[in-house]
C-alpha cells in the first residue's frame, strides 16, 4: 500500500512574508493530516522561516533544486547538507524547467540524486516528454532514457527512497493536463520498467506522482488511477483553497 503524496512546487514565487502567510494557512488546515503526505517546496530564501511554522505540524518541507557538490567553491549553489540544515526532508530534482532553462542533463540529475540520498533527503525526480516527442510517438523512449540515466548505479535499496513525478512538459503551466488514461499509461510503463531493471517488490513500493496543470477540477479522476500516487502541483499550490481541495480529494480517493 503506497501512501499518496502531494507536493506543492511554489517555483520562483513568494517573498518571505507571503510564504509565511501561506504556510500558516496550510498548517491550520493540515495540522494533524494523516493518510496523505503533504510537502511544500518554497523558494530557498523562505525555507528556514517556513520550517519554523511547519515544525509542529505533519506538513513536510522540500526544496526545488540543489547542487550535486558537497561543499566548496561553487558560487550561487546550495548543497544537500544546507537543505537539511534549513529543515528540508525532500528536494525536487530534474524539473523540466531546470532541464530546459538551465540545461540539466540526466547525468547531472543522477549525481544530484546520489548527493540527496547520501544526506537523507528524499528526491522527487521529474521525467516527462515534450509535445513534439509525444506527437512523434517517442514518449516511452524518452521516459525510458531519462529513467535509465537518472538511476545509473542506484541500488534497489535506494530506489525505494526515490519518488518519481511524471510531468509531461506540454502540460506544465499550460492549463492542459494529461487525461487520466494518458497519465496512467505512462505511470504503468514507468513501474513496469522499474520492475524490469530492479524487482517487482521494489517497483511496487515506489511512488509516482503526476504533475502538469493539476487542479481540483481534474485531480479526482487522476488520483483514482491505479499507478498514480499523488501529484506535484505548481500553479495551484500557490492558491490555498485549490491546494487544500487537491489534498482532500486525495484523502477521499
Ligand atoms: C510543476 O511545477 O511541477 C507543475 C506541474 O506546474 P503546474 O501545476 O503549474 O503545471
Amino acid at each position: 500500500m503506497r501512501t499518496p503524496i502531494i507536493a506543492g512546487n511554489w517555483k520562483m514565487n513568494k517573498t518571505i512574508p507571503e510564504a509565511i502567510e501561506l504556510a500558516n494557512s496550510l498548517k491550520r488546515e493540515f495540522l494533524d493530516i494523516q493518510g496523505v503526505e503533504v510537502v511544500i517546496c518554497p523558494p530557498f530564501t523562505a525555507l528556514s522561516e517556513v520550517f519554523e511554522i511547519l515544525n509542529s505540524s505533519n506538513i513536510k518541507l522540500g526544496a526545488q533544486n540543489m547542487s550535486c557538490q558537497e561543499e566548496g567553491a561553487f558560487t550561487g549553489e546550495v548543497s544537500a547538507k544546507m537543505l537539511r540544515d534549513a529543515g528540508c526532508q525532500f528536494v525536487i530534482l530534474g524539473h523540466s524547467e531546470r532541464r530546459q532553462y538551465f540545461f540539466e542533463t540526466d547525468n547531472l540529475i543522477n549525481n544530484k540524486i546520489k548527493a540527496a540520498l547520501k544526506n537523507n533527503l528524499t528526491p522527487i525526480v521529474c521525467v516527462g516528454e515534450t509535445l513534439d516527442e509525444r506527437e512523434n510517438e517517442k514518449t516511452f523512449d524518452v521516459i525510458q532514457t531519462q529513467i535509465s540515466g537518472v538511476l545509473k548505479d542506484i541500488k534497489a535499496v535506494d530506489l525505494e527512497k526515490i519518488i518519481f513525478a511524471y510531468e509531461p512538459v506540454w502540460a506544465i503551466g499550460t492549463g492542459k493536463n494529461a487525461t487520466s488514461a494518458q497519465a496512467e499509461e505512462v505511470h504503468k510503463f514507468i513501474r513496469s520498467f522499474l520492475k524490469k531493471c530492479y524487482n517487482e517488490e521494489t517497483a511496487n513500493a515506489v511512488r509516482i506522482q503526476y504533475g502538469g496543470s493539476v487542479k481540483p477540477e481534474n485531480f479526482s479522476e487522476l488520483i483514482s488511477q491505479e499507478d498514480i500516487d499523488g501529484a506535484l502541483v505548481g500553479g495551484a499550490s500557490l492558491q490555498m483553497e485549490a491546494f487544500v481541495k487537491i489534498v482532500k480529494q486525495c484523502l477521499a480517493s
